[in-house]
């Protein structure tokens, strides 16, 4: 899908984004990176992030992902992202795109479970069911996203569904609920929007209520 549309879109002398001019391309890493980075911008969401040829390919999950395989989330595919943005947590100015605070929320290693030839990524994601396993912090084991919906002829706006597949780490246990923390840092949104200049309020709505409760009384805004 290349850059271009996360480019056109992004400011980069005001947003902290890594812009993905410098790495477009080029391989880095030996396996293949999966994040996920949770959102507070117009409206909660979990950004899901597995690096293909070069870039991040990216849904947005509004609910975020569900260890129960009877369980389907909604993903929005949206526009590729630079290899970079896998490291990226920190404040997105408010009136920039996607103002708001993201968290690392996990982060790790994934698997096609199609055979990794490229072609065959590139057929699963065509035909628009992709099968893989995630090899993260929170998120394990066999999972698929499965197109349930076109949008026109641009392939950045589609409708999948991911949802995980029955292993040993299929749980009904609501793992957005109980794994809240940054990945990267153990920070709240209200933690990384408070050290990094956001809006700490708007961050913590994103926070599970009680955390969101015990985090506030460790800053003395209570
Ligand atoms: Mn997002």
């Amino acid at each position: 899908m290349g850059l271009q549309e996360y480019q056109r879109k992004r400011r980069f002398d005001v947003t902290p984004e890594p812009s993905g001019i410098a790495r477009m391309g080029q391989k880095r890493f030996q396996d293949l990176v999966y994040v996920v980075q949770k959102h507070r911008a117009s409206r909660l969401h979990y950004d899901f992030r597995l690096e293909w040829d070069g870039a991040l390919i990216s849904w947005a999950v509004p609910k975020g992902p569900s260890l129960d395989p009877s369980v389907k989330r909604f993903a929005m595919r949206v526009e590729d992202h630079p290899i970079d943005y896998a490291a990226f947590e920190g404040v997105i100015p408010e009136g920039e795109y996607g103002g708001g605070t993201v968290m690392l929320w996990d982060k790790g290693t994934w698997v096609p479970q199609q055979e990794d030839e490229h072609e065959n990524v590139e057929a699963a994601l065509g035909k628009g069911e992709l099968k893989f396993t995630l090899r993260g912090n929170k998120l394990k084991g066999s999972w698929v996203l499965v197109r349930n919906r076109r949008f026109g002829k641009n392939p950045s706006r589609s409708s999948w569904l991911l949802i995980k597949h029955r292993d040993r780490y299929a749980s009904t246990k609501d793992v957005t609920e109980s794994e809240p923390y940054s990945v990267a840092s153990h920070r709240l949104l209200a933690d990384i929007a408070r050290d990094e200049g956001g809006d700490a309020a708007k961050a913590a709505s994103g926070d599970p209520i009680q955390k969101k409760r015990r985090a506030a009384r460790t800053w003395g805004t209570n």
